[in-house]
């Protein structure tokens, strides 16, 4: 499975989990100029919610396997700061200002700890959230985040996304759906694309591999409904890895046969 964090480090290289006293966490140092960098707006409840995030993705973690990654800095950069540096190129493809004032209903596929669809609520109240995963140990984590964070209009959803984009009550309802480290992109673009709402947005984080799987996806990106879509380099502040966003235009609906079931989207991806 190709991965654009490194989700599933072995147990042993996971570091130390340091809860940093109260003033540390509230500093959320790199977070803040990170923002800055990317021309993001951070105000103080924001700051105080990613604190209150972090706290929390430690402490059930010890509990849950969520993340390999529990250190303060890379919480803020490798989660925190990679799932925000898609916000202003969201706000872009949308011709909204950053963050978007807009009421957006944005879907998170295979969200695991929240990933992007947390951070972009925080720092874009304007959305409308729903998380969605298809393991139910993450469901109990999320539904207790979203009510500490106060965060709303927001629900999480048990469910698997092949199951979802079938299902009227979620199928092309969405302006933006999301996914970090979910499935290489072939299969991928068979969970997300039928849940956009026509003029809506797939919203893909990837690593270095992005360009090869863009090639790969590009047939069936076009099969989906989406258009040729933009692929855009991204500089996660603080990070040097090569990270990429995929931005998709859904132009037409999805044809009523995909999603595919029995695991087809996985096992033969359209190519
Ligand atoms: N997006 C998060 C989590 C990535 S791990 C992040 O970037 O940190 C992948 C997650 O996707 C897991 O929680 C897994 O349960 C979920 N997942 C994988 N396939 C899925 C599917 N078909 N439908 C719903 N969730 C899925």
């Amino acid at each position: 499975m190709v991965q654009s964090a490194p989700m599933n480090a072995p147990e042993d290289s996971r570091p130390e989990t340091e809860v940093p006293d109260t003033q540390a966490e509230h500093g959320m140092a790199l977070l803040k100029e990170g923002c800055a960098i990317l021309d993001i707006p951070l105000d103080e409840t924001a700051i105080a919610a990613f604190a209150l995030y972090y706290r929390e993705l430690v402490t059930w973690n010890e509990r849950l396997n969520l993340t390999s990654i529990t250190a303060y800095d890379e919480v803020q950069t490798k989660h925190f700061l990679d799932c925000l540096v898609s916000l202003p190129l969201i706000a872009e493809e949308l011709g909204t200002g950053l963050p978007p004032a807009k009421p957006l209903r944005l879907l998170d596929v295979g969200t695991g700890a929240g990933f992007p669809g947390i951070p972009l609520k925080i720092v874009t109240p304007a959305i409308d959230l729903t998380l969605m995963d298809g393991t139910q140990k993450k469901i109990a984590f999320l539904e207790q985040l979203v009510e500490k964070l106060e965060l709303t209009p927001a629900r999480v959803v048990h469910g698997r996304a092949e199951e979802l984009g079938r299902n009227p009550e979620y199928r092309e309802q969405y302006d933006l759906v999301t996914a970090r480290a979910v499935a290489p992109l072939t299969t991928l673009v068979e969970y997300l694309l039928p849940l956009v709402r026509p003029g809506g947005l797939a919203v893909v984080f990837k690593g270095p591999s992005a360009p090869q799987e863009f090639m790969e996806a590009r047939r069936a990106i076009k099969v989906l409904g989406g258009e040729a879509a933009r692929l855009a380099p991204v500089e996660v502040p603080f990070l040097a890895e090569r990270r990429f966003v995929l931005l998709v235009k859904k132009i037409a609906p999805t044809p009523a046969q995909y999603p595919r079931g029995q695991g087809l989207a996985r096992k033969r991806p359209i190519v």
